[in-house]
């Protein structure tokens, strides 16, 4: 489901039967209602082919695989000729550094006016700049539960660990209802001004 040598996420595609998909592609989250263990995503993502599809990834894939948890990839260790597992050996780095204080992830919270550590399950949104060098994306605070629309690199969302040490914050609070927020996502991401916050969490 998840390729940690690409980054990305495994979806089908009706063109090109399997695609691979970086984060920054994603354009829609939703958590499927129901009590699943793990809980399960509805993604839309813009495919290579050029169409918007849809596909469903578990919160274990989403969030965990990225770091190397719940991968179970082979590869041979070259010094010692061993099979090992790449899961683990992420595993071991994913955790020594956030122990240090450093996150996969990162978004500055408006309304809490700081930022905070988040995962993907906490995105909502995305949507490209004209350009296709920036991402507008609306995540959800996953202390506060408002959301902020912050604008990133794409490598502050595909690269776990990498963190744009600006990001661009539209001033504007957003509806709590998810239909609304989606309608005011689109109104004022391009419209609205950037305020560019520090995103240290340390
Ligand atoms: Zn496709
Ligand atoms: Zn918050």
């Amino acid at each position: 489901m998840y390729d940690a040598l690409t980054t990305s996420y495994t979806f089908s595609c009706p063109v090109h039967g399997e695609t691979h998909v970086r984060l920054s592609r994603f354009r829609r989250l939703d958590q499927l209602p129901g009590a699943q263990h793990p809980s399960v995503f509805r993604v839309e993502f813009a495919c290579g082919c050029g169409g918007e599809h849809a596909g469903l990834v578990s919160h274990d894939d989403l969030d965990w695989a990225p770091l190397g948890l719940g991968d179970e990839t082979p590869f041979v260790n070259l010094m010692t000729s061993r099979l090992e597992s790449t899961g683990v050996e992420l595993t071991d780095v994913a955790a020594a550094r956030i122990r240090a204080g450093e996150w996969p992830w990162s978004f500055f919270c408006w309304p809490e006016e700081r930022p905070r550590p988040v995962f993907p399950s906490s995105f909502r949104l995305l949507e490209p700049s004209a350009a296709g060098d920036r991402v507008g994306l609306a995540v959800r605070c996953p202390v506060c539960g408002k959301v902020s629309v912050n604008l990133v690199s794409r490598a502050h969302l595909d690269v776990p660990f990498v963190n744009d040490r600006e990001v661009g914050v539209v001033q504007h609070l957003f509806d709590e209802d998810a239909a609304a927020t989606v309608a005011e996502f689109h109104e004022e991401l391009w419209s609205a001004a950037f305020d560019a916050r520090r995103l240290t969490l340390s």
